[in-house]
C-alpha cells in the first residue's frame, strides 16, 4: 500500500500527549456526573470512580491511558469498549459502577458477545478454532439468529462481535443482523478479509458497522499465507484494511501468536507494519489447543508469554510508542484477574448456537435457542473456562 494512498485515508487517529490528558480530564467529569445523578453523595461517588480506576488499572496494567483512538468524534482506548462520549459508552459505564456498588439485582454484566453467524468459509486456516463447525450449508436459518439477537437483549450488551466461518459469506444476512443491533450496541466483524471490496466496507459501514478486526497472523507475506493456507490471504487483508479506512470503519489486525511467531523481533515488525497501514488497535491472541489446533503443543513458552507481557506494558509507557497503535492483550488481563469470558464481560456462541466461554476455550453449556440466557450464562460461570479461573473482578 504505497503512502500516497495511505495519507489520504485517515478516518481515525491517534491522540496523546496533553490531548489525550484532556480528554481523560473530560471523561472523568462525565462519569462523575453520570455517578451523581444516582448516587447525590459527591465523596461516595469519588470513592467509586477511584475503585473503578483500580480495577480498570489492574485489569489493563496501566493507570493512565496515554493515547486514545478518535474517529467520528469519539475517543476510544480499548476494541471492546465503546468510543466516549456515547449513550453505548454510558451503558458500559452504568454496567461497571453497579459492578462497584455490588448491587445484587444486577446478576448479568456482561457487555460483549463473539458470535458466529456462519459456518462456511474459504480458508482453510492451520489454527482454525470453528474447524469442528465449518461446511458448506449453514447449521442456523436467518430467523435463527434474529431470534437469538432478540434473546441477548436481556443481556444489554454494549458489543458484538459477528463472526464465523467468514461472516462475509452471508453477506446479506449480516447486513441485516448489524442494522438491527446498531443502535444498542457497537457492532463489529471479525474477519479474515477475504473479499472485502470497498463496495462492501461501505455497505457495512452504512448498515452501522463501527470497526472491523482482520487476522493477520505475520508481517511476512509468505509466512502469513503459509498459516492460511491461501497465496491470496495476505493481499485481502491489506485491501481490507484499505477499504475500511475508506469506508471509516474501524481497524484492529487481530494476531495469533504462535510458538513459530513469538519473538521480540517479529512483534516488534507486525508492530511496526500495523502503524504503517494507519490501524487503530491491534490485538494479540496466544495460540490455543482448539479446532485445529486441539492436542497439539502449541502453547507458547513462559519466555515467550513474559516477552509479550513487557511488549504489550512498554507500548504504554514508551514514549517511542505514543503514535502507535493501541495494543489488546487479552493474556495479560486473564493473568492479572482471571478470565473476563465465561459469562463474566462475554461469552462465545458458535454456528450451531452452543455457548461457551470463548471461541478459544470451547465447551457448549447448551444451545442458545434451548435454554434460557441467565440459564447458560450461571453454567459458564461455574467451570467453563479451561486455562484460568473465571475472574470476580
Ligand atoms: S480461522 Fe477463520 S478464516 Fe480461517 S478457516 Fe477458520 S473460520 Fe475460516
Amino acid at each position: 500500500m504505497d503512502r500516497k494512498t495511505l495519507k489520504n485515508l485517515e478516518p481515525s487517529r491517534i491522540i496523546n500527549g496533553s490531548r489525550a490528558g484532556i480528554i481523560s480530564t473530560k471523561l472523568f467529569l462525565n462519569v462523575f456526573l453520570h455517578a451523581l445523578r444516582s448516587s447525590r453523595n459527591p465523596f461516595k461517588v469519588i470513592s467509586e470512580l477511584n475503585t473503578f480506576s483500580k480495577k480498570r488499572t489492574k485489569i489493563q496494567g496501566y493507570s493512565k491511558i496515554n493515547r486514545y483512538l478518535k474517529h467520528e468524534g469519539k475517543y476510544h482506548f480499548a476494541d471492546q469498549i465503546p468510543g466516549f462520549p456515547s449513550g453505548t459508552f454510558r451503558r458500559f459505564f452504568e454496567a461497571e459502577l453497579t459492578r462497584v456498588r455490588g448491587n445484587p439485582e444486577q446478576r448479568i454484566l456482561m457487555n460483549t458477545l463473539i458470535f458466529s453467524i456462519t459456518s462456511r468459509c474459504p480458508l482453510n486456516c492451520t489454527h482454525c478454532f470453528e474447524s469442528e463447525n465449518i461446511a458448506s450449508k449453514e447449521h442456523l436459518q436467518l430467523d435463527d439468529l434474529l431470534v437469538i439477537m432478540e434473546k441477548l437483549k436481556v443481556l444489554n450488551l454494549t458489543h458484538i462481535q459477528f463472526g464465523g466461518g467468514e461472516p462475509l459469506s452471508r453477506f446479506d444476512d449480516l447486513l441485516r443482523l448489524i442494522s438491527n443491533a446498531k443502535s444498542d450496541m457497537d457492532c463489529w466483524l471479525l474477519t479474515s478479509g477475504y473479499g472485502l471490496t470497498l463496495e462492501k466496507a461501505r455497505k457495512l459501514k452504512k448498515a452501522g458497522l463501527t470497526g472491523a478486526s482482520i487476522s493477520l497472523d505475520h508481517w511476512d507475506e509468505n509466512k502469513h499465507n503459509l498459516f492460511r493456507n491461501n497465496t491470496k490471504s495476505f493481499q485481502w487483508v491489506q485491501e481490507a484494511v484499505k477499504n475500511c479506512h475508506q469506508a471509516g470503519i474501524i481497524v484492529n489486525l487481530a494476531l495469533c501468536a504462535t510458538k513459530e511467531f513469538t519473538t521480540a523481533d517479529n512483534i516488534l515488525k507486525y508492530y511496526e507494519l500495523a502503524k504503517e497501514w494507519k490501524v487503530g488497535f491491534i490485538k494479540i491472541l496466544e495460540a490455543r489447543k482448539v479446532g485445529r489446533f486441539k492436542g497439539k503443543d502449541v502453547t507458547i513458552s513462559q519466555g515467550q508469554i513474559e516477552m509479550l507481557r513487557n511488549f504489550y506494558l512498554e507500548t504504554y509507557t514508551d514514549k517511542k510508542f505514543s503514535t502507535y497503535p493501541i495494543v489488546m492483550f487479552p493474556g495479560f488481563d486473564q493473568r492479572q484477574v482471571g478470565c473476563l469470558g465465561a459469562g463474566n464481560r462475554y461469552m462465545y456462541i458458535d454456528s450451531k448456537g452452543e455457548l461457551h466461554a470463548c471461541p478459544f476455550c470451547q465447551g457448549s453449556v447448551g444451545n442458545v435457542l434451548k435454554i434460557p440466557l441467565t440459564t447458560a450464562v450461571e453454567r459458564l460461570r461455574s467451570n467453563a473456562c479451561q486455562v484460568f479461573p473465571v475472574s470476580t473482578f
